[in-house]
């Protein structure tokens, strides 16, 4: 079966069953041409509360299908492949930011979305990638200090430090994406030389050397509403992020022209777990326990308290 029939009947089905789909912009190409909404993980929690619908497909990794679990208690979340997981959240778990929080008693603590349940039941406040460093200086301001606990990405704890002038103590110190990490001041200096009339975009989860060599940093869609406002003069683009996102681009924006800032394309392998025979099996198994993604009531009461008052602050 070629992967327009898979597609075609994926589209059939979810309209039959009356099912949400949900797809990150990292995903394949062709899991983002049948899903209902695109996004980036807390964008598509929210959107995931509006559904019209018992069932919601979330593809993306473990921790949005979490966050939209904390976020939709009554409804069915599930995940197209289980294994599905992101190693940048693995860096940091309950018990660590316990152990940070008792050596440092009176810092608040600032956890990045793209992290477990777990952890942000542990949690003061999260942010994301576009927010981190206006939710940091919020956050320090109301509690009176003059640094935070910040994790699980030391890039992002590094760039909001950056930006609001106030210490990110990192939970870990070792804690990173390797898709966004990977990228070095030699593929920038690379990219400029390759392609000198392109505008240079990265994301936050990138080094500060790398941020600081690049023309904008900014979360997933933050870097898409840039390049889709550009104007008529800006064609070229370098996209320091996840290749899923430049084939999106590339796709609405057929008048522009994308490169990717590293030659191998920047993937991340646990994103491309799903597949779309994965997502045309589950949208026929709904009731299959294993691909559900549920957190406990009482976990997802403390870590909805993070959550919404991130959404109070942004
Ligand atoms: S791109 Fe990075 S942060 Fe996103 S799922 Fe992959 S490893 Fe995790």
């Amino acid at each position: 079966m070629s992967v327009k029939q898979i597609q075609d009947e994926v589209l059939k089905l979810k309209k039959e069953i009356g099912t949400t789909i949900l797809a990150h912009y990292y995903q394949p190409i062709e899991i983002q041409e049948v899903a209902d909404h695109l996004g980036d993980s807390l964008g598509l929690s929210r959107l995931a509360k509006e559904a019209n619908s018992e069932y919601i497909i979330f593809a993306g990794v473990d921790f949005m299908a979490e966050t939209a679990s904390i976020l939709n208690q009554d409804k069915h979340v599930l995940i197209p492949n289980p294994e599905s997981c992101c190693p940048m959240a693995a860096y940091l778990t309950a018990d660590k930011v316990r152990d940070f929080k008792l050596k440092n008693p009176n810092l608040p603590v600032v956890v990045y979305v793209n992290s477990t349940a777990d952890v942000k039941a542990e949690s003061d406040i999260c942010c994301t990638s576009s927010n981190a460093a206006k939710i940091v200086k919020e956050i320090s301001k109301v509690k009176g200090t003059k640094a935070v606990l910040f994790g699980p990405d030391a890039n992002l704890a590094d760039y909001a430090e950056q930006k609001s002038g106030i210490k990110c103590i990192k939970m870990p110190e070792e804690g990173n994406c390797y898709v966004h990490s990977q990228l070095t001041v030699d593929d920038i200096e690379k990219s400029r030389i390759n392609h000198p009339d392109a505008l240079i975009v990265v994301h936050p989860e990138c080094t500060r050397q790398v941020r600081n060599l690049s023309d904008f940093v900014g979360s997933t869609a933050q870097m898409y509403k840039r390049v889709k406002e550009s104007s008529t003069n800006e064609i070229e683009f370098v996209i320091g992020t996840e290749r899923g996102l430049m084939e999106r681009m590339a796709q609405d924006l057929p008048e522009k022209k994308f490169y990717s800032a590293r030659d191998d394309g920047m993937l991340c392998y646990n994103m491309k777990k799903n597949t779309i025979e994965l997502m045309r099996y589950v949208i026929d198994h709904l009731d299959d326990s294993m691909f559900e993604v549920k957190v406990s009531p009482e976990i997802a009461k403390k870590a909805l308290k993070p959550i919404e008052m991130m959404l109070e602050y942004s």
